[in-house]
C-alpha cells in the first residue's frame, strides 16, 4: 500500500511518450477517433480515456490529442469539471459519462456477493443511469457512447457496471489495448490520463481514498 503511494508521488510525467505513440499512429496513415464513430473503417485508431481521478491530466492529455486528431474521454460524477469538459469537447473530443451506477447501489444496498443482489436493485441502477445520462445531457451535450468505470466494489461482488442496459451505445467491454509501445492489430486502446501524468496529487490520494469505501 505505502509503496504504490510512493510510486503515485513521484510518477514522472510521460507527456513525450504520449505525443509519440499519437504521431507514430498518424504517421502510419491512421485517423484519431472518438468511439461514437466505432466501428469506422479500416484506417481509424480509437483512443479512449478514463478520467478516474485527475480531470486536469485529461485534459492535458487531450490538448496534445486534439493536434493530431479526436479522442474520447469519459468522466465520472466525481471528476466532473465543466471547464475542463467544455475545453475538451470544443476541442472536437467526445466527451461523455464514466458510469458506476450498479457499484453505487450494491454500496446502498450493504451488497457482498453475487447472491445479495435483487432484480429489482438492477432495475434501480438501470434507472438511475437512465437519469445520470438525462442529467448530463441537461448539463453538457448529447451522449453517444457511455463506458462503465470499475469500482472495488464491481470486483469484489463479480458483476460490472455495464450490464446495465442504458440503450445507448457501450464499447466497455470490446476487446481493447492498453499497451502503447507498438501499434496494434486491435485499434481500440484505453488510457488512464492518471497514469501518464498526475497535476494534483492531494486530490488524487483523495479519490483514492474513497475508493476503497
Ligand atoms: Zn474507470
Amino acid at each position: 500500500m505505502v509503496k504504490r503511494i510512493l510510486k503515485k508521488m513521484t510518477m514522472k510525467p510521460r507527456i513525450a511518450e504520449y505525443e509519440n505513440f499519437l504521431q507514430r499512429i498518424v504517421g502510419a496513415g491512421y485517423t484519431l477517433s472518438p468511439l461514437q464513430e466505432w466501428p469506422g473503417e479500416d484506417y481509424h485508431y480509437f483512443l479512449r480515456h478514463d478520467v478516474d481521478k485527475d480531470p486536469e491530466a485529461a485534459l492535458i492529455l487531450g490538448g496534445i490529442a486534439a493536434k493530431y486528431g479526436q479522442a474520447s474521454f469519459y468522466f465520472r460524477w466525481e471528476t466532473m469539471v465543466p471547464d475542463v469538459m467544455r475545453c475538451l469537447y470544443q476541442m472536437g473530443h467526445e466527451v461523455s459519462l464514466h458510469y458506476e451506477t450498479l457499484a453505487n447501489v450494491f454500496r446502498e444496498n450493504g451488497v457482498k456477493r453475487v447472491k445479495d443482489i435483487t432484480l429489482k436493485m438492477v432495475k434501480e441502477a438501470e434507472a438511475k443511469l437512465a437519469d445520470e445520462i438525462a442529467l448530463f445531457e441537461i448539463l453538457f451535450w448529447p451522449v453517444e457512447t457511455i463506458i462503465a468505470h470499475g469500482q472495488i466494489r464491481n470486483r469484489k461482488v463479480g458483476i460490472p457496471n455495464s450490464v446495465l442496459n442504458a440503450g445507448i451505445a457501450d464499447y466497455s467491454h470490446q476487446p481493447h489495448n492498453t499497451d502503447t509501445a507498438e501499434l496494434s492489430e486491435n485499434r481500440y486502446i484505453l488510457i488512464h490520463p492518471c497514469h501518464w501524468i498526475v497535476t494534483s496529487r492531494r486530490e488524487r490520494l483523495i479519490i483514492d481514498w474513497k475508493d476503497k469505501f
